[in-house]
């Protein structure tokens, strides 16, 4: 299903033209108008997903071979040194665009770009309790 009033849905099937550098029947991977760094794309599902908890298990398989065969070419292509894969998912987690997307953002060296978390540092015993509720 497609959502009316979703600017993904409408790029991703081709109702607003973009930079579209792949399309398959269930995918369309453009470049992201405010990118990260040179190449950064997004893979948009042509159906509405608004976020993972959404996405089918299909999907998401065929998301990630996608995002390996992407992350190949574009390396091949682009000679970047690295690269991240990210995935929003809610506002609290920086979502702003809310159709599933997975971001391809290729890293060259001293590209001055950072994707990070400030580190924490849990006592053994708050480990052993996000382990006890992830485990039972
Ligand atoms: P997120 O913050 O994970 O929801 O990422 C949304 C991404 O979509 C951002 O990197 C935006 O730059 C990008 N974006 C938003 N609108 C468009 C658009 N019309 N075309 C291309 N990229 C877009
Ligand atoms: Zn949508």
């Amino acid at each position: 299903m497609k959502k009316d009033d979703c600017i993904f849905c409408k790029i991703a099937n081709g109702e607003i033209p973009t930079n579209s550098i792949y399309e398959d029947e269930r995918f369309r991977v453009i470049l992201d108008m405010s990118p990260a760094t040179k190449g950064h794309a997004l893979i948009l599902p042509k159906e509405h997903f608004a976020n993972i908890y959404e996405l089918p298990e299909d999907w998401a398989a065929d998301v990630m071979v996608l995002a390996k065969k992407m992350a190949t070419m574009m390396t091949e292509k682009l000679g970047c040194d690295g690269f991240n894969l990210v995935q929003n998912n809610n506002e609290c987690a920086g979502q702003t665009v809310f159709h599933f997307h997975y971001h391809l953002i290729p890293r060259y060296i001293g590209d001055n770009q950072k994707i990070q978390w400030n580190p924490t540092s849990p006592t053994a015993d708050e480990l052993k309790e996000v382990h006890s509720i992830l485990t039972k």
